[in-house]
């Protein structure tokens, strides 16, 4: 049997050649502030959300050189989804790119857990990135080409106690990730998804240091350890890695 010939050439650097903006959830600060800048450094317009950080995600979006819009929305609201992806593409183009990284924890033991607790977790990591993708993929599949990128993390796939929460979520992202991949691989869309360690921002700020040990890189991830993931599944050049976990952890998880 022949193999298919590819006789587009890819552009170099990761740099792209398609048309459109990429949207960042949650990319006031931390990871998602630095998804931004590394997609707006390979030539992106970039979209980037913010919840509660409006001087924050101005701050990130003023900062990058070319397009780049910060837009309010919680990404929880059933609405979001549809006003967030009309805005980008008013503004900025279609979404070919999505990058759900808005994420929050509420952590405790699960005999202590409550449903406020668990609720919120779940709507921020999981439904509200479903809800994001779904509406993404219209265009994306229309166009035959699209990236969606889920920030998902070493949490979920393995234990970490005091997180079923966190750890439902991200299992469910990660699920989501892999069987959405499947339903779209024909249309030229990648999905993917990046499980991050120990990364240093806001989230990870009251975590006992003592965590560091365990990390066989003897560091901490820094978000831009993530971004550059990131710009490498958004790029041409990742157009045949779909349906995969891409973890960012120093070796925690090996
Ligand atoms: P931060 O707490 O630093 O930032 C979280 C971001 O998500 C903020 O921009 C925040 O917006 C936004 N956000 C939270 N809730 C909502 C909401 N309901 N609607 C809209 N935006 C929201 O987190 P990190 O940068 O550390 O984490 C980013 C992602 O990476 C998360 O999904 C997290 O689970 C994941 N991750 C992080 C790890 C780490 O070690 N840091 C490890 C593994 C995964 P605002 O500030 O405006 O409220």
């Amino acid at each position: 049997m022949a193999l298919e010939t590819v006789t587009e050439p890819s552009a170099p650097g990761g740099a792209r050649t398609r048309e459109g903006c990429a949207l960042v959830t949650g990319g006031s600060r931390g990871i998602g502030a630095a998804v931004a800048r590394a997609l707006a450094a390979d030539g992106w317009p970039v979209a980037l959300t913010y919840r509660s950080g409006a001087d924050a995600a101005r701050a990130v979006a003023d900062g990058i050189e070319g397009d780049a819009v910060a837009l309010e929305a919680d990404v929880t609201a059933p609405e979001a989804a549809e006003t967030l992806l009309a805005e980008a593409e008013e503004r900025l183009g279609p979404v070919a790119v999505l990058v759900n990284n808005a994420g929050v924890r509420a952590d405790g033991l699960a005999v202590q857990l409550d449903d406020e607790q668990w609720d919120a977790v779940l709507a921020t990591n999981l439904t509200a990135a479903f809800r994001l993708t779904r509406r993404a993929l219209r265009g994306m599949v229309r166009r035959r080409h699209g990236r969606v990128i889920n920030i998902a993390s070493v949490v979920g796939p393995r234990a970490n106690p005091g997180q079923a929460n966190y750890a439902a979520s991200k299992a469910g992202l990660i699920g989501m990730t892999k069987t959405i991949a499947v339903e779209v691989a024909r249309r030229g869309v990648t999905v993917n998804a990046i499980a991050p360690g120990f990364i240093t921002t806001d989230m990870t700020a009251e975590l006992p240091e003592d965590v560091l040990g365990e990390i066989p890189a003897r560091r901490a991830g820094r978000p831009e350890d993530v971004a550059a993931c990131v710009r490498f599944l958004a790029s041409d050049e990742a157009a045949y890695v779909t349906g995969t976990v891409l973890t960012v952890d120093g070796g925690l998880s090996a």
